[in-house]
């Protein structure tokens, strides 16, 4: 069989000299090259007089060659081609420079003084004289038509991203010559008829055509439109599809006894369930009690209790016989998970020991620093089953770790971990476990639709009642007087009992340039802190990375003493952390830390029974990261300050532009912006795949998601 035409490698199609460059931008096929979509379309509308040549501007003019010199330069190697052409009135200068003469002798020969031809360039100045250096011409004597050569002219122009090795009409001229060739039937049609025209969508061809060559302006929205609706159904049909076959398998059902550890632990729970976990709990426990493999996202407000959801499911599967796991992804964040579930179980967690419940397990905890011995103790609870729940980070994937029966893997603050690693302990038995995947920065509807289509998801939306109130202020570091009353006020909530956070950007400035410029840093701003004469007397700790997993133990347990009331730390203590005495979070160069995070951070404080008080410095007035901060200071709702931190950031970042596959086309579709085309592909690709599950009536929609599933393309999974 020969090779499909869209597939075929473009040197056979525009010549191996007009190919190279392109394949350097990884352009290879005939597709590659279709699927570099313009950024935009430049309207040249008429075109540029020379008498108004704006300094910058990217200008066509239609003039008349006046004079052309070739010569060699005296000041330094090379030549130069110099031009002057002119519409009667005024001059424009053309200039081009080269390192031998024979690169510019084809450009002499066809600027032939007294002829005519178009010229498009970026207009800059030389000596207070304007030019254009390096233009692209077109001579209308080398052309057949000379029509149709102006009236190409004076459409709109796609721009593409280019290189400066490969300008973008250097990549117009290699699409003109494939889209001379290009058939209707060459380009595959993953729509179906029927959803085009319910959608009022383009012809796949049509699309392709509009996009690279518009007839107007019109014409280029409407082939965008319609190749982002390909885009995102091609995307929900690969999700729906892999939530299909997870549906399809099967597994161990672990309802609920009734009287056993779950039915214990209820009984002894200090407070109530909000409803929101009590709804969210019954819907999980349905699943667990079901033969479908559970894939639910548990997405929620900071300090709303998620961990006590995914503790009652763990306990669930170990009351109807099996074993949990529970992946952190820090060891700080692991400690604490097994201490506070130890903990909060008390007696149900000291199984066989004096004061032990009867229906109680074992809460093993298991990380890479762990002493062999140890970890030689914990392996062999997980192996006989008797470790009925298991906390750990990255060490609870390695293979060594083999769980008797493993029934639900939760992953907490999941965007901390790729899709693979959240996979290997659930396939890794003989049956594939439930899987509750949880995270603390709130994911606005599409978002979710899109990176994780194939899960459902449940949403706590409030936090316990009783929560005191967090108060946010951004201060300016320059006004010293602001400054100094900040931490007079850290002083005085450590004299009332609180904790207090600081938050620095790097641990240590390590470069010159940056400790010049201020950035602060763990050590020093710790060391400062302690010679702070409003902070005389109080302790001061550090928390950062790259100490031991004892030394941040201990400062984890000073700290949540009260011994060393401030703790200087990186972001370690952004996810998770829950000290209920912290009352204040000091974050400086908060401009430098995504919303999100931000969110995290001040989600560390206000978690017991005092108000909380959170500073963010910052410096900055306007820009991008002066509205981060601002919108920080306003809202405490992550769900609104999510959206906020969508629309502030350039599309692709959120699915990662720079990988591969149908991802770097996913650069046309913001998941935000463009929430209703994927909602709607959404509904479509539920629909067709309801009536077609094998896909037989749509085979290149089958060929594309195959094409994704088999290379890997929708890593972009991976992307939280
Ligand atoms: P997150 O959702 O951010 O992970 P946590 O699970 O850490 O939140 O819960 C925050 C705190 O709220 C914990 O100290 C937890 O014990 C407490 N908590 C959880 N549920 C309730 C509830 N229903 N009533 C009161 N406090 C609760
Ligand atoms: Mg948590």
């Amino acid at each position: 069989m020969t090779t499909p035409f869209f597939l075929q490698p473009l040197e056979r199609v525009i010549g191996a000299r007009t190919a190279r460059p392109l394949a350097k931008m990884g352009l290879l096929t005939v597709e590659d090259l279709l699927r570099h979509y313009p950024r935009r379309l430049q309207d040249r509308g008429r075109f540029t007089q020379l008498a108004d040549l704006p300094v910058g501007d990217l200008v066509t003019v239609l003039a008349r060659v006046e004079d052309a010199q070739l010569r060699t330069m005296h000041s330094r190697r090379g030549v130069i081609l110099n031009a002057t052409i002119t519409d009667g009135t005024h001059q424009l200068r053309l200039t081009f420079f080269a390192k031998h003469e024979g690169a510019l002798m084809g450009h002499r020969k066809r600027l032939r003084v007294g002829t005519v031809g178009l010229f498009t360039g970026t207009v800059t100045e030389y000596r207070g004289e304007r030019q254009l250096a390096h233009p692209d011409f077109e001579m209308l004597a080398d052309i057949d038509d000379e029509a149709a050569a102006i009236e190409k002219r004076m459409q709109p122009m796609p721009i593409y991203p280019a290189s400066a090795a490969v300008p973008t009409w250097r990549i117009s001229g290699a699409v003109d010559t494939v889209l001379r060739i290009l058939q209707p039937a060459d380009v595959p049609d993953v729509v179906p008829a029927a959803v085009r025209v319910r959608e009022g969508l383009l012809g796949a061809h049509a699309a392709l055509v509009g996009l690279h060559d518009p007839s107007s302006e019109e014409n280029y929205g409407h082939a965008r439109r319609t190749l982002q609706f390909e885009e995102a159904f091609v995307l929900q049909s690969v999700l729906v599809r892999r939530r299909e076959e997870a549906r399809a398998q099967r597994t161990r059902p672990r309802a609920a006894t009734g009287d056993g550890i779950l039915a214990a632990f209820d009984r002894r729970l200090p407070f109530t369930l909000t409803e929101g976990q009590l709804a969210v709990g019954r819907e999980i426990a349905a699943d667990l009690a079901g033969e479908t493999p559970m894939q639910r996202l548990l997405q929620g407000e900071v300090g709303s209790g998620k961990t006590l959801v995914a503790l009652r499911a763990m306990l669930q599967v170990v009351e109807s016989g099996g074993q949990a796991a529970l992946l952190a992804p820090t060891e700080v964040l692991a400690h604490q998970h097994h201490r506070s579930i130890s903990a909060m179980l008390g007696p149900l967690a000291m199984p066989g020991m004096l004061g032990g419940a009867e229906e109680a397990t074992h809460v093993e905890l298991l990380t890479s620093s762990l002493p062999a011995k140890r970890r030689a103790a914990v392996l062999e609870g997980v192996t006989s089953g008797d470790a009925g729940i298991v906390v750990g980070t990255h060490a609870l994937l390695s293979e060594h770790v083999r769980f008797a029966d493993l029934g639900l893997v939760v992953v907490d603050e999941q965007h901390r971990f790729g899709v693979e690693q959240r996979d290997v302990l659930r396939t890794r038995g003989e049956s594939t476990a439930h899987s509750l995947v949880m995270t603390a920065t709130p994911i606005p509807r599409t978002v979710a639709m899109t990176v994780f289509g194939d899960l459902e998801v449940s949403t706590l939306w409030e936090v316990p009642p009783g929560r005191p109130d967090v108060e946010t202020f951004i201060i300016d570091p320059a006004r010293a007087a602001w400054v100094r009353r900040m931490w007079e006020r850290c002083a005085e909530e450590v004299a009332g009992g609180g904790r207090v956070y600081v938050v620095c950007p790097r641990i240590d400035a390590k470069d010159p340039a940056e400790e010049a410029a201020g950035v602060a840093s763990v050590i020093q701003t710790a060391a400062q802190l302690r010679s702070e004469p409003v902070l005389a007397g109080i302790a001061i700790g550090e928390l950062h990375g790259r100490m031991s997993m004892d030394a941040k133990d201990q400062a984890m347990a000073d700290f949540v003493r009260g011994d060393v009331p401030v703790l200087v730390a990186t972001t370690v203590i952004e996810v998770g952390v829950d000290v209920p005495e912290a009352t204040v979070m000091v974050i400086l160069e908060a401009d430098r830390f995504g919303l999100s995070q931000m969110h995290q951070l001040r989600g560390r404080i206000g978690r017991g029974t005092r108000p909380g008080v959170c500073f963010a410095l910052s410096d900055r007035l306007d820009g991008v990261a002066a509205r981060r901060v601002d919108a920080f200071a306003t809202s405490r709702d992550g769900f609104v300050l999510a959206e906020t931190d969508l629309e502030l950031r350039r599309e692709g970042d959120v699915l990662g532009a720079a990988q591969s596959g149908i991802t770097s086309s996913l650069a046309t579709l913001r998941v935000l912006a463009d929430r209703d085309i994927i909602a709607g592909a959404r509904q479509h690709a539920e629909e067709l795949l309801r009536r077609d599950p094998a896909l037989t009536g749509v085979p290149d929609l089958a060929d594309a998601i195959d094409r994704i599933e088999s290379t890997g393309a929708g890593d972009f999974l991976d992307r939280a």
